[in-house]
């Protein structure tokens, strides 16, 4: 009687997915069965950075002097009009906040092909936090999403209290540098202090440009005491 239901269900779904079928977040093909929100031939085509692999990687370099971080690494190189940035714009802005959660799981298995010993994981992975209103109007925090992905593929928890974002960043324009960055700081706050303290937190964020936000968020953790600061991100613009 199970048997029958188990194939009646399947035969439900291949129905349904006759009538409404899945499409690939990226190139908007049909996915075969099996694939999950992106095609095999798109997965497969990315531009992959492999930044996990290289310690002194390009990103890495770009924190050099601005912040004291054990490893930083994107998985994806991000350019205007290719499919990374079709991924990114369904993730923010079409409500697909599952593809967060599959793009999470791929960039999880480089983070474990990266972190080559087991003491070297994180114990924590923290994804940079949206302003409320913009969680509101979006529905979910993409960089959580992410995480979660992140955190299915490493077994590792994701914490979304211990760092909270308090206010809309004012505008910077007018301001140099240091004003800038003290200013972005007081956007992010860390609750409880002693609850970081000798952590090794996964820092997560979707798209690096400046990274004026991830040294923001990563000094804001930094003083709180912990042991180590990573960095993940889905991609990085060169
Ligand atoms: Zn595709």
């Amino acid at each position: 009687m199970k048997f029958k239901a188990t194939i009646l269900k399947r035969y439900l779904a291949d129905f349904f997915n006759l009538l409404f079928p899945d499409l690939c977040a990226a190139c908007g093909q049909q996915l075969f069965h099996g694939e999950k929100q992106i095609c095999t031939t798109c997965l497969y085509d990315l531009p992959y950075t492999d930044f996990h692999l290289y310690p002194d990687n390009p990103l890495a370099r770009l924190f050099w002097g601005r912040i004291n971080c054990h490893s930083a690494m994107a998985m994806l190189y991000f350019r205007k009009t290719s499919k990374v940035q079709q991924l990114i714009h369904q993730l923010k802005y079409r409500s697909q906040s599952e593809l967060g959660v599959r793009l999470g799981e791929i960039l999880g298995e480089k983070l474990l092909e990266g972190f080559t010993t087991a003491d070297a994981l994180p114990d924590l992975i923290i994804p940079v936090p949206l302003h409320p209103a913009k969680r509101r109007s979006r529905g979910y925090n993409q960089s959580q999403k992410i995480a979660e992905g992140i955190s299915a593929v490493m077994h590792i928890p994701v914490g979304t209290t211990q760092l909270i974002r308090k206010r809309s960043t004012a505008t910077q324009t007018k301001k140099n540098r240091y004003k800038r960055f003290e200013n972005m700081k007081a956007v992010f706050s860390v609750p409880d202090q002693a609850a970081l303290a000798g952590k090794h937190v996964l820092l997560v964020d979707d798209v690096i440009t400046t990274g004026a936000t991830l040294e923001a968020c990563g000094q804001v953790l930094l003083d709180s005491g912990l042991q180590q600061l990573s960095i993940a991100a889905l991609a990085f613009t060169e």
